[in-house]
């Protein structure tokens, strides 16, 4: 992990994880539904979404996991399927 918590090794396989896909900046949660108030989005959290490519097996991942306390702490309305 970086200063930023940024992943550096696969999570799958384990070898470094250089090569960028796309990095979109810091990004809120998805699906929070903020009150229509300027005050309130400038107050939303963002976390890095940088997704990036092992070149030993191929796996795309995000390179940064947002802490489940950030996405459980309040009523967060999106669930993957699980
Ligand atoms: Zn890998």
């Amino acid at each position: 992990m970086t200063d930023r918590g940024a992943r550096t090794a696969c999570r799958f396989c384990g070898a470094g994880l250089s090569l960028s896909l796309i990095d979109l900046g810091d990004q809120p949660l998805a699906n929070s539904y903020l009150p229509d108030d300027p005050a309130a989005v400038a107050a939303e959290q963002r976390f890095p979404l940088h997704a990036r490519v092992c070149q030993s097996c191929w796996l795309v991942q995000l390179d940064h996991d947002a802490p489940a306390e950030s996405i459980f702490a309040h009523d967060y309305a999106y669930l993957s399927s699980y």
